[in-house]
């Protein structure tokens, strides 16, 4: 069964610890994230963005695809099956499919049509016992065509969010989606506390969690960081181990071409970099 994810963020803030989102893809994905969270007794949010959504024949498919794997593997660790940078409309699209919690990216809005729509949301979101994250302050990087410049938000936008009722709250401190160039600035711990400051006990989300240092990472969840969303990471291992296992020729010898066996260095090389993650951000053993 999938869980709203207020619970789980609810204990990582008390506990001082952060749940990972791991953005899926596929199969590979879905299993990778899910089977390492149950060998590591850790609670574990499954992102999907809009564009990974259709990729994967819709999110009715992702729900049947995401709930069946829990089920198969009497998985009992907490999962939450999350919808990241939602749109308006895909938010109600996967409350209606089923998730278990969806994000309302309001933040491109003015704050008047953010509060509105966020509010409504809150509504059918509570009514129906899901978890809403929702975001002030654009996020850098590119997500989807969701383009920011690397903002800070306004700690009292925030407080305006927060007291919306939503159950976790993404605020922009500086941090970028994808690969963090060269010249990052890093994160502005002021933001932060500032935010921390106006927000109280809301739980808050760091986005573009690939190649932030540790030390940041680990100052940020002592500020009130309880979810921290990791995608570009998967992927670039993913990435790396298939092309070793070709550039190996595995494809070539024996029945190395098989699908099963040419996806398993990146399936295990995900494993592998969820494990790191969910060990970083202090949720093992917290299920
Ligand atoms: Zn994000």
């Amino acid at each position: 069964m999938l869980v709203s994810a207020k619970e789980m963020l609810e204990k990582a803030r008390d506990g001082k610890y952060a749940v990972a989102q791991i953005n899926i893809n596929n199969l590979e994905w879905t299993k990778a994230a899910i089977l390492t969270a149950q060998e590591l007794n850790s609670p574990i949010i499954l992102g999907v963005s809009e564009g990974a959504g259709k990729y994967m024949c819709g999110y009715k498919t992702v729900v049947a695809m995401t709930s069946a794997i829990v089920e198969n593997f009497n998985v009992t660790v907490p999962v939450a099956l999350h919808l990241d940078h939602g749109s308006y409309e895909g938010a109600k699209a996967c409350i209606e499919a089923g998730f278990s919690s969806v994000m309302f990216d309001g933040s491109h809005y003015k704050i008047a049509e953010n509060v509105e729509k966020t509010t409504e949301l809150v509504g059918i979101c509570n009514s129906k016992g899901l978890s809403i994250e929702a975001e002030v302050g654009s996020i850098g990087g590119e997500e989807d065509g969701v383009v920011g410049a690397g903002e800070c938000a306004d700690p009292d936008e925030c407080k305006q969010i927060a007291d919306l009722g939503v159950t976790m709250l993404a605020a922009g401190i500086g941090n970028i989606h994808g690969v963090y160039p060269a010249n990052w600035a890093g994160l502005s711990f002021e933001t932060l506390e500032a935010v921390k400051a106006k927000v109280g006990n809301m739980p808050l989300v760091l986005h573009g969690g690939t190649g932030i240092p540790e030390d940041m990472i680990k100052r940020a969840i002592s500020l009130g960081v309880a979810k921290i969303n990791v995608n570009t990471e998967c992927q670039l291992s993913f990435a790396t181990a298939t092309r070793k296992y070709i550039e190996d020729s595995g494809d070539l010898k024996g029945k190395g071409f098989d699908p099963r066996k040419l996806l398993n260095p990146g399936f295990e090389a995900i494993k592998a970099t969820v494990k790191e993650k969910l060990t970083l951000f202090g949720s093992v053993g917290k299920a």
